[in-house]
Formats: C-alpha cells, structure tokens, sequence
C-alpha cells in the first residue's frame, strides 16, 4: 500500500498533469468506488469544473475544484491514476473517468477493489470523517518531538502499532515505520510509553528523515502519465530498504539476520540485536 511518500508523489504528479485543466464530465463505473456519492451526483459535481490543484493530507489525495468541492481519494492497494489520450482504451478495472476539454481523459484504474473516493465541499475538508481524526503531518509543523513524546506516552500498545496508528501520526505504514524504528535502534515490539526519550528524540528525527528522502528521490523519478502509482523502488530507480521486505539478509550494523515478525496483522522488519528496546 502506498505511503505518505508515494500519496505525496501521485500528488504532485497528478498537480502537474492536471491543475488548470477543465473537466467536462465525468464517470462512476463502480458505484462502491464512492459509496458516498452515487454516480449521477458523482458527475455532476466534476462536470464543468477546473482542478485548482492536487495536494495531499495523510494518504489522501485531494482534488482542489474551481466549483468549491474537493475529490478526496484514497488509492489503498491497488488503486492508480491514469493521464490516457483519446486513442486509447479504458484499461481492465477502470473504475471512474474524468474527461477533460481537450479529450484526454483521467483514468482510476483499481484491481484490488479497495480504493475509495468521496466528493465534499471543500469548505468542510477538515470535517470529513476520513480526514478529521488524522494526527499531524510528520513533515508539518504541528508535528514536534513535545508532540510525539506525548503522543507515545499515551499509550501502552506497540511502538510498531503506535507508528501505524493515524490518528497519531498520519502517513506512516509498514516501510517508513520499520525504517525509522531501525535508524533509531527502536524496538517495534516496545509499549510505545517505554520508549526512552533519547531514542524518541532519535525517533522523531528519523520519521522525518526517511520521509523525506523517499519523496526527494521520487520527485526525481521521471512522471509516466499513463501510470501514475508514485512507486519509487523498482523501475527507474536503485532504492534500497535498510531492513523492510529484507527477512534474512544481513543488517547494515551488525550482519545479524533480519528478522520478520506480524504485529496485528500487519509484518515488521527489524534487526534484533540493533533494536533491543
Ligand atoms: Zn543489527
């Protein structure tokens, strides 16, 4: 599932593929895409409007319209977004359109059936209940070491389920969670409000550090219009994890294996030798 960095990527993306442009109608195909909006209502709020912009809150992404209201999508597993010229067809699992002026049309192509979007008037964004209860943008300013201090001393789960939590901290999943808690010598497996302050000073800053770098090398990575995922590993770029998706290979510190444990679910990567507490 992509993460803050790649929401962010698929943002900027999609601003500069799309902002000024004027949509003229647009298509639900599957009406549980938006179970909020029901196809006719969801065309007729995108028809004849202008995206402002596209920017970003958590893992949303937020089309800014000239007509007052705001497209929030999330993409969750599979969901994509696709700039397609009139020659070409719709893809397998087009799931809604937006066809602009100049008869290229935007594409959300999803295999796994798990995107969702919703159309709200922009005035009460803030208010949406997916966007209400997100805690602060790690890389924004409400987000301080005071904050996340505070924050992890609230709680006694996991440090690994703490970090997942977006009413804490919005943004994070599997990758940037085991990144940061490996930078910090972190234990996933710590209740977060044992997390000694030097290590959640450490924390703090290695949130924000693999955060960014992930978004500095994606906005270096080429915009391929017809398939806009923001994906930044693989393909056009040498990006390698410290330690997520690597289960047995050797730490970078301390050559021990990495080990793989599923913390609610969910896996973690860590080193369990650098990582003790
Ligand atoms: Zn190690």
């Amino acid at each position: 599932m992509p993460e803050l960095p790649e929401v962010e990527i698929v943002a900027r993306s999609l601003d500069k593929l799309t902002a000024k442009r004027k949509i003229v109608s647009a298509e639900l195909l599957r009406a549980r895409l938006a179970p909020d909006t029901d196809p006719p209502r969801f065309a007729t709020d995108l028809e004849t409007s202008i995206v402002n912009f596209v920017h970003r809150r958590g893992k949303h992404v937020l089309f800014d319209l000239s007509n007052g209201r705001t497209l929030i999508t999330h993409l969750r597993m599979s969901g994509k977004f696709m700039l397609l010229d009139s020659s070409a067809e719709n893809p397998k699992f087009t799931h809604a359109i937006m066809n602009f002026e100049d008869g290229e049309r935007l594409v959300f192509q999803d295999q796994r059936h798990f995107g969702l979007m919703k159309i709200v008037d922009t005035s009460d964004l803030n208010e949406a209940k997916e966007i209400r209860k997100l805690g602060p943008e790690p890389l924004g300013d409400d987000f301080t070491f005071e904050y996340l201090r505070s924050a992890l001393r609230t709680t006694k789960r996991s440090l690994k389920e703490f970090l997942l939590d977006q009413t804490k901290v919005c943004g994070l999943g599997n990758i940037y969670a085991s990144e940061a808690m490996f930078l910090s010598g972190a234990s996933p497996r710590i209740p977060a409000y044992k997390l000694s302050k030097p290590k959640s000073a450490a924390l703090y800053e290695n949130i924000r550090v693999v955060l960014s770098d992930a978004i500095g090398v994606g906005s270096t990575l080429p915009i391929v219009a017809h398939d806009i995922g923001g994906s930044i590993y693989g393909i056009g770029s040498d990006w390698k994890w410290r330690v997520y998706d690597r289960e047995g290979d050797e730490c970078a510190n301390c050559d021990s294996p990495i080990k793989r444990i599923v913390q609610a679910g969910r896996s973690t990567y860590y080193c369990s030798k650098c990582q003790k507490r």
